[in-house]
C-alpha cells in the first residue's frame, strides 16, 4: 500500500455519497455523465476570505488566471480579488469577453508577440516586461498606437522561493530581467514617458515552507527597495509573487496564513521612502482554487494482473495530467482520492486507479487503501481546482475535454 494525500476540508458525506455544501455530487455525476470536475464557489470564496483575514489589509490580492480558466471562475474572482494576472493574448481576450477591468490586469509571461503587446497596450492593461528587448518593442508599438503605455519590470530576483515545487527566480532563468539590470531598464521606461507601473518579483509556486515563504517576502521587499533607489525613483506597485502551495500528498500540512500575514505586517511597517506609497500585490492561483474542485471519473472495469487489481475509469490523464505525476513532479506520489458513492465506507483493499488512455502513464492512484469498488462506481480525486483541466492534453488520443461545472 502507497499512502494518498489529504482530503481537503470542505468536503464531507452525504447519503453515502462524497458532498460538500450539503449536496452531494450525485446529483451532477448522474444529470450530466463523467468525467466531471466540479468547482466549488463557496470554498473559493471562503478561501479569499482567509486570506484577506490574515493578510494586512492593504496588501491586494491578484489571481492568476493559467491556475483555472474557467469562465464561470473568473467570473467568482471579478467580485472577489483586486486584480488579475494574464499570461497570453488568449487569457486577455477571455477577460475582455467577461467584461474584466483591464485596468486591474497585468500580463505577464516570456514571448509576447507584437499582437498581444498591442491588445494589451491598447485596452490599458500592465504590461509586466520579461526583458529589455520586449520593453523596446512595446514602447514602439505604444508610440505607433499613440497612447501611453503602462510598464512594469519583472524581475528575475537574486534569490528563490526554497522548497518551492516549480522555482521562478534565482540564477539563469528565461523569466524577468536579472535583479542588477532593471535599474537602468526602469530609468530608460521613465524617460521614453512611458505610465511606470512598478515591479513584479514571482520567487516560485507551491511552497508549503511556512519561514521560507516569509524570508522570500523579506528578500523581496529589500530587493525591491534597492532598485527603486539605485533607480532614483519611487515604485507605485509592487507585485510581491505569491508561490502559496496546498497539501497534495501524506504528510503535507498547510501553511500559516497568520504567521505569514503578521511577517508582512511588520514588514511594512518599516519600509523606506520611496516605497511609502506604493502598493502591494500578491498573487496567486493554486491557493485560491486548487483544494476547490474535484475529478469524478466512472469505473468502467475492474481486473487483477499479477495479483494487482486495477480500477479502470473512464477519465485520466488527459483531464488530471498532475495527479498522473507528469506535470512537474519527480517522484510520482498519490493525490487524495476516495470511491465518491462509498465515502462512508471504511478502506478494505489495495487498487490501483488507472485511466482509459493506451499508456502507463496514465495512473490516478498508485497502490491505494479503498472501499471495495465496482464498475459503475465513482472515484474521485481531489485538489483538482487548479493546473486540471487547462493544464492536461485533453486531445490526446481522441478523448476530448471533460465536463467543468462550477456550484
Ligand atoms: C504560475 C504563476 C502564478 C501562479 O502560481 P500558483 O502556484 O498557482 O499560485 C503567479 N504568477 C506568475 C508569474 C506565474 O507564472
Amino acid at each position: 500500500m502507497k499512502p494518498s494525500g489529504p482530503i481537503p476540508p470542505g468536503f464531507e458525506e452525504k447519503d453515502g455519497w462524497l458532498a460538500f455544501g450539503g449536496q452531494s455530487v450525485q446529483r451532477w455525476v448522474e444529470e450530466g455523465g463523467t468525467p466531471v470536475f466540479l468547482y466549488s464557489s463557496a470554498m473559493i470564496t471562503r478561501r479569499v476570505a482567509e486570506l484577506r483575514a490574515a493578510l494586512p489589509p492593504e496588501i491586494a490580492i491578484s489571481y492568476a488566471v493559467k491556475a483555472n480558466p474557467h469562465p464561470d471562475i473568473i467570473g467568482l474572482f471579478n467580485g472577489l480579488v483586486d486584480g488579475f494576472d494574464i499570461a497570453s493574448g488568449g487569457e486577455l481576450a477571455l477577460l475582455g469577453n467577461l467584461g474584466v477591468d483591464p485596468a486591474r490586469v497585468s500580463f505577464a509571461g516570456p514571448g509576447k508577440r507584437d499582437q498581444e503587446l498591442a491588445a494589451a497596450i491598447s485596452a490599458g492593461v500592465t504590461l509586466n516586461l520579461e526583458s529589455a528587448a520586449e520593453a523596446e518593442r512595446a514602447l514602439a508599438i505604444a508610440a505607433q498606437i499613440g497612447i501611453k503605455a503602462r510598464l512594469a519590470v519583472r524581475v528575475n530576483p537574486d534569490f528563490e522561493l526554497r522548497g518551492s515545487g516549480m522555482k521562478m527566480g534565482g540564477g539563469a532563468k528565461p523569466f524577468g530581467v536579472d535583479a542588477a539590470l532593471v535599474p537602468a531598464l526602469i530609468r530608460r521606461i521613465l524617460d521614453a514617458g512611458a505610465e511606470w507601473r512598478g515591479l513584479h518579483i514571482f520567487a516560485g509556486s507551491q511552497s508549503l515552507d511556512t519561514a521560507a515563504i516569509i524570508e522570500a517576502q523579506n528578500n523581496t521587499l529589500n530587493l525591491a527597495d534597492r532598485i527603486a533607489h539605485e533607480a532614483g525613483a519611487p515604485l507605485p506597485h509592487c507585485n510581491l509573487g505569491g508561490g502559496f502551495g496546498i497539501p497534495y500528498f501524506a504528510g503535507d500540512t498547510p501553511i500559516d496564513l497568520a504567521a505569514i500575514g503578521g511577517a508582512l505586517a511588520a514588514n511594512l511597517a518599516g519600509l523606506g521612502a520611496l516605497l511609502a506609497e506604493t502598493r502591494f500585490t500578491l498573487e496567486l492561483g493554486r491557493h485560491l482554487v486548487g483544494e476547490a474542485g474535484v475529478y469524478l471519473a466512472r469505473i468502467v472495469d475492474r481486473k487483477t494482473s499479477h495479483g494487482q487489481t486495477f480500477l479502470v475509469t473512464d477519465g485520466g490523464l488527459h483531464h488530471q495530467l498532475a495527479a498522473s505525476g507528469n506535470f512537474g513532479t519527480v517522484v510520482r506520489r498519490n493525490y487524495p482520492v476516495a470511491i465518491a458513492n462509498r465515502y462512508a465506507q471504511p478502506a478494505e483493499e489495495t487498487v490501483t486507479v488507472v485511466g482509459c488512455l493506451c499508456t502507463p502513464l496514465d495512473r490516478l492512484a498508485d497502490q491505494v487503501a479503498l472501499p471495495r469498488a465496482e464498475p459503475g462506481d465513482v472515484v474521485a480525486i481531489f485538489c483538482a481546482g487548479a493546473y486540471g483541466a487547462s493544464a492536461s492534453p485533453a486531445q490526446f488520443l481522441g478523448q476530448g475535454p471533460a465536463r467543468e461545472v462550477v456550484i
